[in-house]
């Protein structure tokens, strides 16, 4: 399970989380998936690749997510 490092796009804090290929709508890359930072709790959407690494974030929940994932 690929262990991802990155910052809340909210509060620029340092989150952690882990995403498998089950977790994303693999139809179409970059695929969306919503993350929840565990310092200020708020969601964004994080848009990976095909290796699950991380193209770009929006601070808004954006359509096509499948799945929610906390981070620490
Ligand atoms: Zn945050």
């Amino acid at each position: 399970m690929p262990v991802r490092f990155n910052t809340c796009p909210h509060c620029s804090n340092k989150i952690t989380f882990k995403i498998e290929i089950e977790d994303i709508d693999s139809s179409q890359y970059p695929a969306p998936v919503y993350i929840v930072c565990h310092s200020c709790k708020k969601l964004s959407t994080f848009y990976v690749d095909s290796l699950l690494r991380v193209s770009y974030k929006e601070l808004e929940k954006k359509i096509g997510g499948k799945k929610t994932i906390e981070t620490r």
